[in-house]
C-alpha cells in the first residue's frame, strides 16, 4: 500500500497491519509465514504435517479493505484507517477506531505511538495525529464559527471494572438510565485548547496504563484502553460528536489452555465475551432491525452511542505477527476480523 493510494469511504472499515520480525522471533529462527500480493490480500502459509510427517503449506487466502505490511508507517495506517473519520465527529456524528490481536502484535505501538527501546513517541500514535486532525478542524470554516470545545477522556476497562486513567486509576460506575442511556459516573473529562494539552494527556494515561508491566501485576495487556476525543457546542456543552480510540486487550486468551490460573481464566472469559460482543455490535453498524447485544460487557455497554445512527463510521485495525510460531493466533485474528464485515 503506497501513501499515493486513493482512500475509500466506508462505514465499515477492516484492515490489517503486519508488523516485522522482532529480535526475539529471529533469534528462535522463527520464520515469516505472512505475505502481502496486494493492497487489500493477505496471505497466510500455515505449515502443516501430512500422514507421513512430510511438511506442507496450507495458503489461507483474506481479503480485507487494507492490507499494510511491515514497510508501512503509523502515518500511512493512519491516512487509510482514522484519517477518514475525523470528519464524521464535526457532522454530528461518533467516529471510532479499534485496534485488535494478540499480546505483541503491535496495537499499542499503533495506537499509542511507535517504541524505540521502552520509550515511546507518542507524536505518531493513532491518538495523537486524530487529536492534530482535530485542531486542524476546528481552525478551518466552517467549524470555525460554530463554537465548539474539544475535551478528552482516557480510561482503561479491566474485567467487569473502568479505571479513569487521568485521575490516578479511580473505578469508575457504569449506569444506564431508564432511556438506554449510558453514563461512566465520575470520569474525568478535561478540555482541551490545543494539540499540546490532548498530548499531555495521551502521555499520562498510557504511562499510567503501562507502568504495571514491570510490576508483578501486570494487566495491560489484559485490559482494553479507551480514548476520546469529545466535541461540545461550548455554550451549551451539548455533544456533537465523539471520536472513541481502542487499544483491545490481547485476543489470545481463547487459545488459552488448563495450565492457566483461575484468575486468568476468568480474565481470559471477560475479553472474550466483550470481544464477542464487539463483533456483533459492529455487524450490527448501519443495518436495520440487526440486533446489537451491547448489555453484553462494559465495553460494549459503554460505546453503545457509537453503534447506533446512521452517522457513526468505525476502522477496525487488526494487528499481526508475521511469525509461524503466531500462526494459529494470526489465523485466528485474521477470521475475527473477515466475520467483523462479512455480510
Ligand atoms: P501490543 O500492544 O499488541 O501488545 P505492542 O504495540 O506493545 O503490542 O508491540 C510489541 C512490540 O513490537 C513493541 O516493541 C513494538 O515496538 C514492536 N512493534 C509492533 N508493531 C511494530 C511495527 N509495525 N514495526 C516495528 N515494530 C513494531
Ligand atoms: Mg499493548
Amino acid at each position: 500500500l503506497k501513501e499515493t493510494d486513493g482512500v475509500v469511504e466506508n462505514q465499515i472499515t477492516v484492515c490489517v497491519r503486519k508488523r516485522p520480525l522482532n529480535a526475539r522471533e529471529k533469534n528462535r529462527n522463527e520464520v515469516d509465514v505472512v505475505t502481502v500480493p496486494t493492497k487489500n490480500q493477505m496471505v497466510v502459509h500455515e505449515p502443516k504435517h501430512k500422514v507421513d510427517l512430510t511438511k506442507y503449506l496450507d495458503n489461507q487466502h483474506f481479503r480485507f479493505d487494507y492490507v499494510f505490511d511491515e514497510s508501512c508507517s503509523n502515518e500511512t495506517v493512519y491516512r487509510f484507517t482514522a484519517q477518514p473519520l475525523v470528519k464524521t465527529i464535526f457532522e454530528g456524528g461518533m467516529a471510532t477506531c479499534f485496534a485488535y490481536g494478540q499480546t505483541g502484535a503491535g496495537k499499542t505501538h499503533t495506537m499509542g505511538g511507535e517504541f524505540k527501546g521502552k520509550q515511546q513517541n507518542f507524536k505518531n500514535g493513532i491518538y495523537a495525529l486524530v487529536a492534530a486532525d482535530v485542531f486542524k478542524f476546528l481552525c478551518q470554516p466552517p467549524h470555525c464559527d460554530k463554537n465548539l470545545v474539544v475535551s478528552a477522556s482516557f480510561f482503561e476497562i479491566y474485567g467487569k471494572i473502568a479505571y479513569d486513567l487521568l485521575a490516578k486509576k479511580q473505578r469508575l460506575r457504569v449506569l444506564e438510565d431508564g432511556k438506554q442511556v449510558v453514563q461512566v459516573v465520575g470520569l474525568t473529562e478535561r478540555t482541551v485548547n490545543k494539540v499540546d494539552d490532548i498530548m499531555d494527556f495521551i502521555k499520562k494515561g498510557s504511562l499510567e496504563r503501562t507502568w504495571e508491566q514491570t510490576s508483578a501485576n501486570a494487566n495491560s495487556s489484559r485490559s482494553h484502553a479507551v480514548f476520546q476525543i469529545i466535541l461540545r457546542r461550548a455554550n451549551t456543552r451539548q455533544l456533537e460528536g465523539k471520536f472513541s480510540l481502542i487499544d483491545l486487550a490481547g485476543n489470545e486468551r481463547g487459545a488459552d489452555n488448563s495450565k492457566s490460573n483461575k484468575q486468568t481464566r476468568i480474565e481470559g472469559a471477560d475479553i472474550n465475551k466483550s470481544l464477542l460482543a464487539l463483533k456483533e455490535c459492529i455487524r450490527a453498524l448501519g443495518k436495520k432491525g440487526k440486533h446489537c447485544p451491547f448489555r453484553e460487557s462494559i465495553l460494549t455497554k459503554i460505546l453503545r452511542d457509537s453503534f447506533i445512527g446512521e452517522k457513526s463510521r468505525t476502522c477496525m485495525i487488526a494487528l499481526i505477527s508475521p511469525s509461524v510460531g503466531s500462526v494459529d493466533h494470526t489465523l485466528n485474528t485474521l477470521r475475527y476480523a473477515d466475520r467483523v464485515k462479512e455480510l
